[in-house]
């Protein structure tokens, strides 16, 4: 298979040219057609499988879909949030991801990725979260703090993205994601990729995932 075969946007495909790949991996072979459905996903998968772009992609491809459709074209000067939301455990892996949506979206004109995550000034966060964004990308902690301030917009979010979340409940965040995934639309899809899905993982997949979510395992 190659990624021609999944059809997706040229830009896309333009920026995966560009990396120099051609095939998909296996969970990006399994999980972008079904991300694209719309659906929910439980995806079991490691660091290291290619997962990032997994998500990335369809999340790239519902923010040029949603461009494409006049219905959905937001005001100028309307200040609106993040169609797509992500969490991730450390600062470290929210940079990473951002990166990767930059890279991956590098022919989306226009593109705006923005991060919000702790151990760095609120300066620069504020005025990010003040401007049009496509993707949010977040560690949970700091994005509470933006919420509890009235800062962060999450009424426009259409896909909530749970990066490692067996290790973000290691690190103690559920109850800020229970918190985060409580003020998203109820419509939104939800894809949660985890090492494992044992024990507590499991249970915030079937509190937060839709009863018909597709599992994915690599
Ligand atoms: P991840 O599991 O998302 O951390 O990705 C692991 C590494 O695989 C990263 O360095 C990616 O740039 C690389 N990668 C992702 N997708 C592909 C692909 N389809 N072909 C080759 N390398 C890839």
């Amino acid at each position: 298979m190659s990624f021609a075969d999944l059809a997706l946007n040229p830009a896309i495909l333009a920026a995966l040219t560009d990396s120099g790949y051609t095939e998909p991996t296996d969970v990006q072979a399994q999980t972008i057609p079904a991300a694209l459905t719309g659906s929910d996903l439980r995806v079991c998968s490691n660091t290291g499988s290619g997962k990032t772009a997994a998500f990335v992609i369809p999340a790239l491809e519902r923010v040029l879909a949603a461009r494409l459709d006049p219905a959905q074209r937001r005001p100028r000067g309307e200040v609106s949030g993040p169609r797509v939301l992500v969490l991730a455990p450390t600062r470290e892996l929210a940079l990473q991801v951002a990166k990767a949506a930059s890279n991956y979206g590098r022919h989306i004109p226009g593109l705006k990725v923005a991060t919000v995550v702790g151990g760095v000034p609120y300066g620069a966060q504020l005025a990010a979260l003040r401007k049009p964004l496509d993707l949010l990308i977040a560690t949970p902690g700091r994005l509470i703090d933006h919420l509890d301030s009235g800062k962060a917009i999450l009424a426009s979010v259409e896909l909530l993205v749970l990066d490692e979340a067996d290790r973000m409940l290691d690190m103690g965040f559920i109850e800020d994601i229970e918190r985060i995934a409580e003020s998203l639309p109820a419509s939104r899809q939800t894809v949660m990729v985890s090492a494992t899905f044992a024990g507590q993982v499991g249970r915030l997949a079937d509190q937060i995932l839709k009863p018909d979510a597709q599992r994915i395992e690599i």
